[in-house]
């Protein structure tokens, strides 16, 4: 069983390093896991939003079959300093407590607990709003004895927060830039398909001229052959080649005529 919680426990401390949280920071104190400290900062628009809370998260050997226990370690108007909060009065009732809640929603919940008034839940404090006032502003200067001061604690905290909400500025940037490249690439599609339809146009144009001039060459074509029906040899060349042979033809007979006329005078 004990086995089975480290596991869930150890997978839960990652996830939370991974994603860190705006609203607070935690880890386990020392080498013990089932034993956490955690920091929360109050909720905005609320009296506590100048302060720094700090609590201990005490884990059952168990879980996630049973619900964490928890306890606020400084002044804070709102829970009683070192004694475990009731939560029957708030959302998460610990006999309907699901192994899914994870310490961070379970954080997440302490967080939106502080303007919550739960009338004589166990732990629950009333005060006015100038006391929960000057205890969030005298917050920062609350040193744990394991963890230091909250203000060093949670300046820490918003250096490692810092670069995830530059990054998560820069993704949507990135997502703004993707949408404008989308649409330009979108118009540029939409430019070639336009261009597609011209050529494909002109193909068609090229294509229709082609078959009217080959229809007029038909069309031309008795005449043609009418032409080259009295001329055997239709080649420049074949004609060219003809009109030599003649020449040679002539040639040869004058020759010999030059021959035998030399050879009768020598003779006679
Ligand atoms: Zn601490």
């Amino acid at each position: 069983m004990e086995h089975f919680a480290v596991k869930r426990i150890t997978q839960e401390l990652s996830e939370l390093q991974k994603h860190i949280s705006p609203n607070f920071c935690a880890e386990p104190v020392g080498t013990d896991l089932f034993d956490w400290h955690f920091t929360l900062k109050g909720p905005s628009q609320t009296p506590y939003e100048e302060g720094l809370y700090h609590g201990r998260l005490i884990l059952p050997l168990n879980y996630p079959l049973k619900p964490p226990k928890f306890l606020m370690l400084n002044n804070n108007g709102r829970f009683e300093v070192g004694r475990e909060i009731c939560m029957s009065n708030t959302s998460y009732h610990p006999d309907e407590w699901q192994p899914a809640w994870t310490i961070r929603t379970m954080l997440e919940g302490l967080v939106s607990f502080f303007p919550e008034e739960s009338e004589g839940a166990i732990g629950a404090l009333r005060a006015s709003d100038e006391v929960r006032k000057s205890f969030a502003k005298s917050s920062w200067n609350f040193k744990c004895d394991q963890c230091g001061r909250l203000g060093e604690i949670w300046s820490r905290h918003k250096e490692w927060l810092a670069p995830i909400e530059e990054e998560k500025k820069e993704e949507n940037k990135g997502e703004e830039g993707k949408l404008e490249e989308n649409k330009g690439n979108e118009e540029k599609v939409k430019i070639l398909k336009e261009e597609e339809v011209k050529e494909e146009k002109k193909e068609e144009k090229v294509e229709e001229n082609a078959r009217v001039e080959e229809e007029k060459k038909e069309e031309a074509a008795p005449d043609m052959k009418e032409k080259y029906k009295n001329m055997p040899d239709k080649s420049e060349v074949a004609k060219f080649y003809r009109n030599m042979n003649i020449q040679i033809r002539v040639l040869d007979f004058l020759i010999l005529s030059l021959l035998g006329y030399i050879y009768y005078s020598v003779k006679f």
